[in-house]
């Protein structure tokens, strides 16, 4: 489903905004026009309420992106793609494609967008500052005040060191560089991101006691957020650091026990999965693999049609997504198998098949690997 709307492109960065983002604009609108506008300008005439209600929200949006920009500009800069910046609810994202490599890189990236967002706010506290000595118009110095303290609240919240922010990363990026580990420093950082969590929502749960409960949803809201992202980036560093020091041999199961195309799914079940407890077999004629069939596949057949279908009638037949060569990279073989429909994968080697991988076999290892690590 698409929930975006691509509002232009910078530098070959597509930017989205995400139609969640419409009910921030009207939230904020509302809450300026018909409330912190009249009970602080009452000079200002009613229309005025409207119109600077809308460009709030709009100032609030441009800043985000600058923001993204900045961190985009840099890691593009690096020789790191960034294919789209998208904003949404909580504010936005730069879609940066990878990982940085070495913690410099990771520091120059994630320091960016708060080093942008504080210029702005010297840019327009200064721009504010010459209005008001000039005499101009509170409607005109306002919005600029209000802009100028956006991206000081900003820069400072997203300088908080709590992993998915950028204060984390770049604490991360200091450890990383002074400790020379990279899983470690992500622990660290995203430790401190799930701790930080914690805090919003318990702020948000006072809220709610205290009747505020707007605030309330909202802390709750970002807190969960965080929670959910600082144990995404832990996790993935952890997935990174093991498949770095992994091939397909290692996840692979050799000798891979095949079926021949012509049997029936009564004698497989009986000769194949009752005994070799596999819950998937390759169909195969001499050498050659034709398909692959799974447990699911045999239960969307009748009991009564067991005896007189045939395995080729309803396996899978051999495709691109069923396949890794054996001199592929683990992560790649882990990246596919997630996402292909049978969870599995046949390594192939000089145009034979010499091994199958399936999604458990990589889950056992990962969970091996933590309970020694
Ligand atoms: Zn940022």
């Amino acid at each position: 489903m698409k929930n975006s709307l691509k509002i232009g492109q910078v530098r070959g960065i597509r930017i989205e905004v995400n139609y969640s983002w419409i009910i921030i604009f009207v939230l904020i609108t509302l809450s300026f026009a018909t409330v912190y506008f009249p009970a602080n300008f009452p000079q200002w005439p009613p229309y005025i309420y409207w119109f600077l209600g809308a460009v709030m929200p709009i100032l609030l949006f441009a800043s985000v992106f600058l923001h993204e920009l900045a961190h985009s500009l840099v890691s593009i800069k690096y020789g790191i793609p960034v294919p789209k910046i998208s904003l949404f609810i909580f504010g936005g994202m730069a879609h940066i494609q990878k990982e940085p490599d070495t913690p410099v890189k990771e520091l120059f990236i994630a320091a960016a967008g708060p080093l942008m967002s504080f210029f702005l706010f010297i840019f327009f506290s200064f721009l504010t500052s010459i209005f008001n000595l000039l005499g101009l118009s509170s409607i005109v110095t306002v919005p600029l005040f209000y802009i100028a303290n956006v991206n000081l609240i900003l820069a400072i919240f997203n300088l908080i060191p709590a992993l998915p922010l950028d204060g984390g990363r770049i604490l991360r990026a200091v450890l990383w560089k002074w400790k020379d580990n990279f899983q470690m420093a992500t622990r660290i950082a995203a430790n401190l991101g799930s701790g930080f969590s914690y805090i919003l929502i318990l702020t948000g749960l006072l809220f709610i006691f205290n009747g505020n409960l707007m605030n309330g949803i909202w802390f709750i809201f970002i807190g969960g957020f965080i929670n959910q992202s600082a144990q995404q980036s832990y996790q993935h560093s952890n997935i990174k650091t093991l498949f770095e020091k992994i091939t397909i041999k290692d996840l692979m199961t050799p000798s891979v026990i095949s079926i021949h195309q012509h049997m029936y799914l009564k004698e497989v079940i009986e000769e194949y999965f009752y005994i070799y407890k596999h819950s998937c077999f390759p169909i195969t004629e001499g050498e050659e693999v034709l398909g692959i069939i799974t447990l699911d596949d045999i239960k969307k057949v009748s009991k009564e049609l067991w005896d007189t279908t045939k395995v080729t009638a309803i396996m899978k037949t051999l495709n691109e997504n069923l396949i890794i060569l054996y001199n592929e990279k683990a992560f790649d073989a882990f990246q596919k198998i997630m996402s292909n429909e049978v969870g599995r994968l046949l390594v192939y080697h000089n145009n034979k098949m010499i091994g199958i991988i399936s999604k458990t076999d990589i889950l056992k290892y990962i969970n091996i690997y933590n309970e020694l690590h």
